[in-house]
């Protein structure tokens, strides 16, 4: 209650928000928000809210938040994070500093492969410490739903060590996890040259593990060069059709590939697309997919270039923002600095960085139906910042003015996650 902005982002239309709808946040000043069972009852103004026969008659039954005035928003859907890994990669980061790029970097034996060794070493116990610590970090800083991958451990054993790592972290997290496997995140050291019997690791016995114990709702790979090809990405998402498993891709970043073939496969977003081809642009605006842009990994890796945000927007493309939380490229867990970064070198509007975090995010992970807006009947996912504009959620950055989320109707404040 004395909610001062409540940012609703409630639907104008079916899909995810495209082209101008991308700036309807669906404010309501002076606004309340009821939550029954985890579930959003109703939304409203204070004063409809206060005349409510139900509420009137059962309001010392209801736990009351009172915002004072602050700003109230969905929870953040972070749709693409890495979080299975032990340490912090310091010397690509000074490598980097001294002129180094990341494929000379992983050419030299660091990059992706240097956490490889982490994560096989380390016990299961020891990567669900690691993946809780990230994800009441990421719900300190507003976040509620987080996508999370696997992909450093690129063996049989070692990727459903991660992946049950994540689902052991996620068990103890008010919010909601959705996880990703992704073996085919690079060809690891012992396959080197020999990508193709790699895949067909992938493919054939990783990923039927994955399928029959549930680890994953998702397959990724990253397709790019110096990683997997278009081809083997579009076997990988054949092997994940034939296992019911949906399918999203790390593409463009650093190359770019032609999108039509991996479009076949209704892939629920791809990420990066720092490289995309003009002429692909018509058949991703008439998809689904959604194209998710990580402008920390362009910050972190000191690019001057980001991904043309107005140029998707403009075509209709849906578009989604993430952290990429990882060692390597983007060590963030903040969606406001990724909203901030969108805003200064994407040239998204505060009203787009927020949409794209928010419900297009929740359209990233095919959860739209009941996370990334606050209506009635979604999941109370939400977060509280103590700023009186949500336009000051992107402007001041490097600080986090989160001061409590609620996930799934429990209440986490940023001292107790
Ligand atoms: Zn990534």
């Amino acid at each position: 209650m004395n909610i001062g902005q409540l940012l609703t982002l409630r639907a104008a239309a079916h899909g995810p928000r495209r082209g101008a709808s991308l700036s309807d946040v669906g404010i309501i000043q002076d606004a309340a928000v009821l939550c029954v069972g985890g579930k959003i009852v109703s939304i409203g103004s204070m004063k409809d809210a206060l005349r409510d026969p139900w509420l009137r008659k059962n309001r010392k039954k209801v736990v009351e938040i009172d915002c004072r005035g602050r700003v109230i928003l969905p929870g953040f859907v972070d749709s693409h994070t890495h979080p299975v890994f032990t340490h912090p990669r310091l010397v690509d980061f000074e490598k980097r500093i001294s002129g180094a790029n990341y494929e000379e970097i992983a050419a030299a034996g660091g990059g992706i492969r240097s956490s490889i060794d982490g994560v096989r070493k380390a016990s299961k116990s020891a990567l669900t410490q690691k993946v809780f610590a990230a994800l009441a970090d990421l719900s300190r800083h507003g976040t509620t739903t987080v996508e999370a991958k696997s992909g450093y451990g690129l063996s049989l054993e070692s990727e459903l060590k991660s992946l049950e790592a994540i689902r052991a972290a996620a068990r103890e997290w008010p919010g909601t996890v959705v996880p990703t496997f992704l073996g085919a995140h690079a060809v690891p050291p012992e396959y080197r040259g020999r990508s193709q019997e790699y895949v067909d690791l992938v493919c054939n016995e990783m990923m039927p593990a994955v399928a029959k114990r549930k680890l994953a709702q998702f397959v990724d790979v990253f397709c790019d060069r110096g990683a997997f090809s278009a081809g083997e990405a579009a076997h990988i998402f054949a092997a994940a059709e034939k296992h019911k498993l949906a399918v999203r891709a790390h593409i463009g970043q650093i190359s770019e590939t032609r999108l039509g073939p991996l479009l076949q496969y209704q892939p629920a977003s791809l990420d990066h697309m720092d490289h995309v081809n003009d002429a692909d642009l018509p058949a991703l605006a008439q998809s689904d997919t959604v194209a998710t842009f990580v402008p920390g990994a362009n910050y972190f890796l000191g690019l001057a270039k980001y991904p043309n945000a107005r140029r998707f927007i403009e075509s209709g493309a849906a578009v989604a923002l993430a952290t990429d939380y990882n060692p390597g490229s983007s060590p963030t867990l903040s969606m406001p600095m990724a909203m901030s970064l969108a805003c200064t070198h994407m040239k998204m509007s505060p009203a787009e960085a927020i949409a794209a975090a928010t419900i297009n995010g929740a359209w990233a992970l095919r959860l739209a139906e009941s996370k990334g807006s606050v209506e009635a009947g979604k999941d109370a996912d939400l977060a509280v910042f103590d700023v009186s504009d949500y336009r000051e959620i992107p402007y001041w950055f490097g600080t986090n003015h989160c001061m409590l989320t609620i996930m799934n109707g429990v209440p986490g404040g940023p001292l107790s996650p």
